[in-house]
């Protein structure tokens, strides 16, 4: 059994990438912060279609938990081990700089950023060993662009690009890529809020995108055929 991880898999984004890598047979853990219930949903969609997964809650945000979360599931599964990494729990807490609060800038940087760092250290070692392993980091265009409003979310996502560049130079020799996938606006509850008609109007395929369109872009670097790409972002956004 091949096994992935995918933080935030309860929703979203998160949910879909759960759903492909099942269809591509991996066992897939689903990792989310408090609501049991949507993760339970996301397990019940990927067994009704036959394949296989397991809920793995814990916050990104805190470095004793993960490494006590994955400790305990190596310590249980031995002889695997995680060899495709989805980092994709995120959040945003939007406002214009002078507004920002402290909690406001930690929250987003200590969530989207340092949960990467943690989780990826912890999981490294792993595909290192084994001389293969996929970590795939769920980033934004607003991490290359830039957005007003999003300074916090902004420097987050551009911090885990540069993670992902000087990663991948590392990791490269022994057959772990490491590459980065940039959405734009995508149809989930982290959108929900906005005003979706006027966001499609600045997007030149006029919509937004589904959750389901990024996972097919994770299915590709996950597969065998993306070996050769690595350190790479990625944007998937209608043309935005
Ligand atoms: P979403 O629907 O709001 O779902 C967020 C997911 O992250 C949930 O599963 C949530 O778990 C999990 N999460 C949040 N904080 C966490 C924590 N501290 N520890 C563990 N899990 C945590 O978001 P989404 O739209 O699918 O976004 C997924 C990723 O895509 C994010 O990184 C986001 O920045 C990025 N992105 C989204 C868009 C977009 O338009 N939607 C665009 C660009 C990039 P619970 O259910 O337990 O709360």
């Amino acid at each position: 059994m091949k096994y992935a991880l995918v933080t935030g898999g309860s929703r979203g984004i998160g949910r879909a990438i759960c759903v492909k890598l099942a269809q591509m047979h991996y066992f897939v853990l689903i990792n989310y912060k408090s609501n049991f219930s949507e993760a339970q949903r996301t397990l019940e969609i990927i067994t009704e279609q036959g394949g296989k997964g397991a809920l793995l809650p814990f916050d990104v945000e805190q470095p004793d938990e993960i490494a006590a979360a994955l400790a305990d599931w190596q310590q249980q599964n031995a002889e695997s081990y995680i060899e495709v990494l989805v980092n994709n729990a995120g959040i945003r807490r939007d406002n214009l700089m002078f507004w920002l609060t402290n909690d406001d800038w930690r929250s987003v940087v200590a969530t989207n950023l340092d949960g990467v760092f943690y989780i990826t250290r912890d999981l490294l070692k792993y595909m290192l060993h084994r001389k293969f392993g996929r970590i795939i980091n769920i980033v934004s265009i607003s991490g290359i662009n830039g957005l007003p409003g999003q300074t916090n979310y902004a420097a987050s996502k551009a911090g885990i690009i540069g993670l992902t560049k000087a990663l991948a130079l590392e990791t490269a020799k022994k057959h772990v890529t490491v590459n980065a996938i940039a959405p734009g606006f995508i149809e989930t509850d982290m959108t929900k809020d906005l005003n979706v008609e006027e966001l499609k109007k600045l997007v030149p395929a006029q919509r937004l995108g589904t959750p389901e369109e990024v996972a097919e872009l994770v299915g590709f670097l996950t597969s065998e055929n993306a070996s050769y790409i690595t350190g790479q972002v990625i944007s998937i956004s209608g043309g935005l």
